[in-house]
């Protein structure tokens, strides 16, 4: 090997004026550009060393700056997705949409009233900033906010029962993804679980014995979520629980999981949960703020006051307590539910799942004829698909999409990994060999994005 190759190599300091290494670091910390040509550099000595040739002089170039870019990239950001699964807990559940996320930004980028009540001038409560909406929304006597709907069970039971036996059907010790689990969750917040009923079958009588023998003091419910049992099963309804509740004098908590805050009738799933059924019926519901509900991650709490004032009270609040941007986010959300029939248009999640399949058809058709003018190396076709609600908030559901799928002489494998590496990454999946683009959950300011990925995939 020849040393004088090594000295070909360009300098720090020149590398950092050319011109598109500048562009592409533009925008974050000058030591984030120097260190990733300084690593750039060891590779590509490292590279000579093992006798490979010296690249030309453009191509060296366009090479450190695909580096800079690269390493300039956020961790945490935009993709489009094209998977057909509306509710997809790796990439982000619920969409807030452009409007929404436009408040959020708005609130975010300055102060704002979080904690300061502009009526009386003196310091307000984070928490009741949305309680009315929620109230309205619900039809709940009370509400509140918190991080997550794990945190608003924990919140709930320990409030309620901590120390005290609390009766809940085998039917419903579920673990939901991501390592939630019925039975750790009630130990960790200081209940003492009392199982009732069976897998299959829980009745009426469980729940009385619980209390009148067992001595429950409480009743605790939970939506079975990504779980169904089918065949022979019986479980009590929520209203059964409440009469039940109410005669034995103990406490009903039921945790919801996710619900819809329209008519699930209207939306197409009839007898799927319902938020303001549960609400009037158990003392206290908590559901998710990120799933059917479509905004940002935040555990929602709705029931009778006195049981809401105890929660807020409960010192243990102050962990879980939200932050503005999730406030501004639900704010903007939960505005729209006031008129049903708007909130269904401008809620992404539920205009993504009340589209029709010959709506969603019309998509397809016109999002292959777009791409059919960027890459003439693949062939696009329209085909029907199988979409999902996800999120495991409509267990066993399965909603009739339409998809663009995509043929050519790359492997389903490689369109999915090269499109998943794109500026701005597009996540479709494979079905039967085939890569599908699902369009039901591509949002209408997302195609600009699917074209120039086509445009940018190369074949070889
Ligand atoms: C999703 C879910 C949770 C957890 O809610 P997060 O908002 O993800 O914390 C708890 N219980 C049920 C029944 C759920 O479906």
């Amino acid at each position: 090997m020849d040393s004088r190759i090594l000295r070909q190599i360009p300098k720090m300091d020149r590398i950092l004026a050319w011109g598109t290494v500048q562009s592409a670091g533009e925008e974050y910390p000058r030591a984030l550009v120097r260190d990733t040509v300084r690593l750039e550099l060891d590779r590509l000595r490292a590279e000579l060393l093992a006798g490979q040739p010296m690249p030309g002089n453009g191509e060296l170039e366009r090479r450190f700056a695909e580096a800079v870019r690269q390493a300039g990239q956020y961790h945490l950001r935009r993709l489009v997705n094209a998977t057909g699964i509306v509710l997809h807990t790796n990439l982000g559940r619920a969409p807030l949409g452009a409007e929404v996320a436009a408040h959020v930004a708005e609130t975010a980028a300055g102060y704002s009233n979080l904690e300061y009540d502009l009526s009386a001038g003196k310091r307000g409560s984070r928490y009741s900033l949305v309680e009315e909406l929620l109230c309205k929304v619900t039809g709940a006597e009370a509400a509140m906010v918190v991080n997550n709907n794990a945190g608003a069970v924990f919140l709930m039971l320990n409030t309620f029962s901590k120390g005290k036996a609390v009766a809940i059907s085998r039917g419903e010790l579920v673990e939901i993804g991501g390592s939630f689990r019925v039975p750790e969750i009630m130990e960790a917040s200081g209940a003492d679980l009392l199982e009732i009923g069976t897998t299959n079958k829980t009745h009426r009588y469980d729940y009385e014995r619980a209390v009148s023998e067992k001595g429950a003091e409480v009743l605790l419910k939970v939506h079975t979520s990504n779980f169904r049992v089918m065949g022979f099963t019986e479980e009590v309804t929520v209203e059964e629980l409440a009469q039940l509740a109410a005669e034995q004098n103990v406490p009903l908590l039921y945790d919801l999981g996710s619900g819809f805050l329209v008519s699930p009738e209207k939306m197409g799933f009839p007898g799927s949960a319902d938020v303001r059924r549960a609400v009037s019926s158990a003392d206290v519901v908590c559901f998710s703020g990120d799933k059917l509900l479509g905004g940002g991650q935040a555990g929602i709490l709705a029931g009778k006051k006195e049981f809401i004032e105890r929660m807020r009270n409960n010192q243990l609040l102050r962990m879980l307590r939200v932050d503005k941007m999730t406030l501004a986010a639900l704010e903007g959300i939960l505005r729209w539910y006031l008129d049903p029939a708007q909130a269904v248009q401008h809620i992404p999640v539920l205009a993504m799942l009340a589209a029709s399949p010959d709506e969603l058809r019309g998509k397809a058709e016109h999002l292959a004829a777009e791409l059919r003018g960027r890459n003439p190396s693949f062939t696009f076709s329209v085909v029907p698909c199988r979409d999902e609600p996800g999120g495991g908030s409509l267990p066993g559901e399965e909603l009739e999409g339409w998809a663009v799928s995509v043929s050519g002489s790359l492997s389903p494998d490689r369109i999915e990994k090269a499109l998943r590496r794109c500026e701005t990454p597009v996540i479709g999946r494979i079905w039967q060999d085939r890569f599908l683009l699902s369009v039901r959950t591509i949002l209408d300011e997302d195609i600009p994005a699917v074209l120039a990925a086509f445009s940018a995939l190369e074949v070889s």
